[in-house]
């Protein structure tokens, strides 16, 4: 069975290495901090293949 995306979900996520608005559709990875572990990572797809680094916004962890 297929569960429908709720159409209220408006707030599009953010990649955490260039800023910009993931949308729905593109496959962006999605991790948590793992320094932290409290922060959600959104990374999109072209920053992944680029490996550009992300930056914890909570404890500062740089990562690849
Ligand atoms: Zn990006
Ligand atoms: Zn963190």
């Amino acid at each position: 069975m297929v569960a429908k995306t709720p159409r209220d979900q408006l707030e599009l996520p953010v990649c955490s290495s260039c800023g910009r608005t993931i949308p729905p559709y593109e496959r962006a990875a999605r991790f948590l901090c793992p320094n932290c572990g409290e922060v959600v990572i959104w990374r999109c797809e072209r920053c992944r293949r680029l490996a550009n680094t992300y930056k914890c916004p909570k404890c500062g962890f740089e990562g690849p």
